[in-house]
């Protein structure tokens, strides 16, 4: 199982994180995005996943096994 964390230092809020999981990315008022909390906790490792983690391009989309 994965646990997903999206680093809001490295955030810069391109939304291609949104394009492969739209129901597990939400964004703030000012454009950051953030895991939606129905979705924080641990997950399966999904062709999805694997998109948005190589397509974000400040690497803030990450994944942890666990
Ligand atoms: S693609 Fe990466 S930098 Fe862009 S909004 Fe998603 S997590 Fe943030």
């Amino acid at each position: 199982m994965y646990r997903i964390r999206i680093d809001s230092r490295r955030c810069q809020g391109h939304a291609r994180c949104l394009a492969f999981l739209p129901e597990t990315v939400d964004f703030d008022d000012e454009g950051y995005a953030h895991v939606s909390r129905a979705k924080s906790l641990r997950v399966e490792m999904t062709d999805a996943l694997r998109q948005a983690v190589a397509n974000c391009p400040e690497r803030a989309f990450q994944v942890t096994e666990e």
